[in-house]
C-alpha cells in the first residue's frame, strides 16, 4: 500500500481579474503532513508526499476549476508520485481558505486514481448542527462525504487515520478510535474526536528559507474565530533537544518556532530558557505570536529590543486583529477567554507603536555589535461587526506602522484579512444566518467578503475595501499614508 500525503496549502495567491493563480509549496514543508509522517514512521509506514516541487495552479476565470494546462500538471506530478502503485490511500489536510483546491485535487484523484481511497482531515472538518430558517446546513463532514470528495474524515487530531493504515487500510468501521467519520447506506458514521498522535520525535520542516519546528499548539486565548485544532500538545522540553541536534547536522540561518501564542504568560519562562539553549551562529529567531500581552514584564524586554539583543529575534508577527470594543465583541477577539475591552485594546495599540519606535530608533544590534533587521507584521481583522470609528482606527493604526528602510533591513508592514467563518466557529455558528452561502466553502476564501447585508451597511465597507486595490499600497523605503484617500472616500459616501 503506498500513502501519498497531499498538501492543499496553495500560498501567493493573485487574484487579478478574477482569475486566481496559486502555488503549493512542497508537501514535505507542511508541519501538519510531517506530524503525520513522523506518527506513521512509528508504526513502520513510510509515506510520500504531494506535490514533491513547488506546483503552480491557475483556474479558469470566475471559476474555481483548472486550466487545461494545470490540470494537466497536477496530473504529472500525481504520476510522479504515485508510481505503479495500485493499492493508494491518498491523505488530504484540508483549511477552509484552501478548500477549492481540495476540490480540484480530490476530483483529480477520483478521475485518474478510481480504485484509491481519499481521507481527508484538518481544521477544516467539524461536525455542527446549524440551521437557516428551520432548515438544517450541511456540515462539512457531510458536504466533503456527500460530493464524493473523500471516502473517510478525520475530525480532530489525526490518530484515526494512522490507525486505519497501521491496521491494513482495509475497514472505517473496524477502528474503534473516535474522530473518524465515513458514509455508511448513504448516512454518515462515525463519532467523536480524533486524538493527537503519540510521538517521539518533535516534528519540523525544513524549507529553503530555514527550519520550523512544532513547539506547542495550545492558546488560552479562545477566540470566538479561530479555527485551529486545539489539543494540549506540548513538545516544548523535547522540541529544544530536537532543535539542538537538527541544528548539530545541518545549520541554519533562521528558524521558526510554531506555537500560536509565543506570549502566554504560561510560557515566558520556558522561552527564555529555549532561546538561551538554541545556539544558532547568527541567532535568528523569529516568533510568532498572536497575541500581544501588554501587561506582562517580558512584554517590557521585548520593547525595550532584549529579544534581538540576547537571543537574536528579530522577525516579529502581532495579532492585532480588533481595535475598539464593539467590534472585539462581534468577532470574539479574547483574552484569556475573555473579550478584550477597550482599555486592554488601546493599551496593546500604544504599546505596539512604543515598540515598532523603538525597533526604529535603535536599530537594533545583536551579539557582537552585528546589525540585525527588524520584521514587524501587524494583522488586522475587517468584519461586518466594524464601525466607522474603528475602520478609522484601523485604517489610521495601518498607516502608522508602515515603515520600511532600503534593502529590508527595517521592515514593519500592517496587512488584513476579512473575517471568515470557520466551521466549528462560534462566530459561524452565531452569524450563520448572515453568511451569504453557508455550505459553499469553495467561496471561502481569504479576502472574499461572504457576508451578507443583513448584517448592516456596514457590509459594504468589506466589499468597498477589496474593490480598492489602489487603498493598499504597503511600500518599502517610505512611510508614506496609505489609507487617507481611502478614508475620505468613506467619509463623503457614509457620514
Ligand atoms: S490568540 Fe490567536 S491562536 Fe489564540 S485563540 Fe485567539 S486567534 Fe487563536
Amino acid at each position: 500500500m503506498q500513502v501519498v500525503l497531499v498538501s492543499t496549502n496553495a500560498r501567493k495567491y493573485s487574484l487579478e481579474k478574477q482569475i486566481v493563480r496559486a502555488t503549493v509549496p512542497k508537501g514535505e514543508q507542511l508541519l501538519t503532513l510531517k506530524t503525520i509522517q513522523a506518527a506513521l514512521e512509528n508504526r513502520g509506514i513510510k509515506p510520500r508526499f504531494f506535490p514533491e516541487s513547488p506546483l503552480k495552479i491557475e483556474v479558469e476565470p470566475g471559476t474555481f476549476r483548472p486550466t487545461a494546462e494545470a490540470a494537466d500538471n497536477i496530473k504529472k506530478a500525481f504520476a510522479g508520485v504515485v508510481g505503479d502503485n495500485s493499492q493508494i490511500v491518498f491523505g488530504l489536510s484540508v483549511t477552509t481558505e484552501n478548500y477549492w483546491l481540495y476540490e480540484v485535487l480530490s476530483q483529480i484523484i477520483r478521475a485518474e486514481y478510481p480504485g484509491a481511497t481519499i481521507i481527508s482531515g484538518g481544521p477544516h472538518f467539524k461536525r455542527e448542527e446549524l440551521f437557516v430558517n428551520g432548515k438544517k446546513i450541511h456540515d462539512p463532514v457531510e458536504i466533503a462525504l456527500g460530493n464524493n470528495l473523500s471516502d473517510g474524515i478525520v475530525v480532530g487530531g489525526c490518530s484515526p487515520f494512522i490507525s486505519y493504515l497501521a491496521e491494513g487500510g482495509h475497514s472505517f468501521s473496524a477502528i474503534r478510535e473516535p474522530g473518524l467519520f465515513w458514509l455508511e447506506d448513504g448516512k454518515v458514521a462515525g463519532h467523536g474526536w480524533g486524538r493527537f498522535p503519540r510521538l517521539d520525535k518533535v516534528p519540523y520542516s525544513r524549507t529553503d528559507s530555514g527550519l520550523t519546528i512544532l513547539f506547542r499548539n495550545a492558546c488560552q486565548n479562545r477566540c470566538n474565530f479561530c479555527s485551529i485544532v486545539w489539543s494540549k500538545t506540548n513538545y516544548s522540553e523535547m522540541a529544544i533537544q530536537r532543535t539542538i541536534d537538527e541544528l548539530a547536522s545541518a545549520p541554519e540561518q533562521y528558524i521558526h518556532i510554531d506555537d500560536p501564542n509565543v506570549f502566554e504568560p504560561s510560557q515566558l519562562d520556558f522561552y527564555s530558557r529555549t532561546l538561551r539553549a538554541i545556539k544558532i551562529p547568527r541567532k535568528e529567531i523569529s516568533l510568532d505570536p498572536s497575541s500581544l500581552l501588554v501587561d506582562h514584564p517580558f512584554y517590557r524586554g521585548i520593547s525595550n529590543g532584549i529579544l534581538a539583543k540576547e537571543f537574536g529575534v528579530y522577525s516579529y508577527f502581532f495579532g492585532r486583529d480588533s481595535v475598539t470594543a464593539e467590534d472585539a465583541g462581534g468577532i470574539g477577539s479574547k483574552l484569556r477567554g475573555k473579550v478584550k475591552t477597550r482599555g486592554q485594546l488601546d493599551r496593546e495599540g500604544e504599546a505596539l507603536q512604543r515598540f515598532i519606535e523603538a525597533g526604529i530608533r535603535n536599530q537594533w544590534v545583536g551579539p557582537g555589535n552585528q546589525k540585525l533587521p527588524f520584521w514587524v507584521r501587524v494583522s488586522y481583522i475587517l468584519s461586518p461587526f466594524d464601525t466607522m470609528e474603528s475602520i478609522i482606527k484601523k485604517t489610521g493604526e495601518m498607516d502608522r506602522f508602515t515603515w520600511g528602510r532600503e534593502g529590508g533591513h527595517l521592515d514593519v508592514q500592517p496587512q488584513y484579512q476579512l473575517l471568515v467563518p470557520f466551521p466549528g466557529t462560534r462566530v459561524r455558528r452565531e452569524n450563520i444566518q448572515h453568511i451569504k452561502e453557508p455550505e459553499n466553502f469553495a467561496g471561502h476564501m481569504l479576502n472574499r467578503n461572504v457576508w451578507s447585508e443583513s448584517l448592516g451597511p456596514q457590509v459594504s465597507f468589506l466589499d468597498e475595501f477589496l474593490s480598492e486595490e489602489e487603498y493598499y499600497r504597503p511600500g518599502i523605503g517610505e512611510n508614506a499614508p496609505l489609507y487617507d484617500d481611502f478614508i475620505d472616500d468613506l467619509l463623503e459616501k457614509y457620514m
